[in-house]
């Protein structure tokens, strides 16, 4: 699998697409389009945590100390990928090295969700720093470890197709369908969603292709 080229995705005049938005999508598409096109984020006792959490790395700063700087709530973006976010922490070694580090308050899941968004960041910040940037991390609240991962070309076109399919949602504004699978248990949108209401239900596909389609009774009432 070859990595895309970003000069080729668009030179800064693309639909921009959040660094978080990336996380939402791959955990499920229909939590981004609820979130992304329905404003329709909802809290439970998990996002509050990562609230909590993220309070401590989301005010700006820059500290120093032994041969390491580090930067919280750094501002990052790629024009060639259309991306915009900001990286919770961001550590600049004595010895060149640069490593974005996104904060959760949940579990680690290796190639999860988080691992594109925290690849994102390394990429953006490759772009800015001009230098690579081969290493990210996502520090657990749970395990209260850091879990570094590689950014290699399978997460580099990871996180391309993600960033051109979360771009298609906001441009189609088309929200997608349930999954209505295991990840709805531990999905804070599932009020909003009605995952098991609306998934493979006759009812719900006719009303997703019928919607906007005038019948011929509405025609006669007009
Ligand atoms: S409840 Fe399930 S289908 Fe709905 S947004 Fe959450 S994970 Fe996706």
């Amino acid at each position: 699998m070859t990595t895309p080229d970003p000069a080729q995705a668009g030179e800064g005049d693309l639909l921009q697409v959040s660094l978080s938005a990336l996380e939402h999508y791959a955990y499920c598409p229909r939590q981004c389009g609820l979130i992304l096109l329905e404003d329709a984020f909802t809290d439970d006792a998990a996002t509050i945590r990562g609230t909590h959490l993220h309070q401590r790395v989301d005010t700006p700063g820059n500290k120093g100390r032994g041969t390491v700087r580090t930067l919280h709530a750094l501002p990052v973006w790629h024009d060639g990928y259309g991306l915009t976010g900001i990286c919770d922490t961001v550590e600049l070694h004595n010895d060149g090295r640069i490593l974005p580090i996104e904060h959760k308050s949940g579990r680690y899941i290796a190639g999860g969700p988080a691992d594109t968004q925290a690849a994102a960041q390394a990429i953006c910040l490759e772009a800015m720093f001009h230098q690579p940037v081969p290493q990210a991390a996502i520090f657990s609240a749970t395990d209260r470890r850091r879990h570094l991962i590689t950014v290699d070309d399978a997460l580099r076109t990871r996180v391309h197709d993600t960033t051109h399919a979360v771009r298609t949602l906001l441009e189609q504004s088309h929200l997608p369908a349930p999954t209505a699978d295991t990840r709805c248990r531990r999905c804070s949108m599932a009020t909003d969603c009605m995952p098991k209401m609306l998934a493979g239900t006759r009812r719900y596909h006719q009303a997703l292709t019928t919607l906007y389609t005038p019948t011929d009774q509405q025609d006669n009432h007009a």
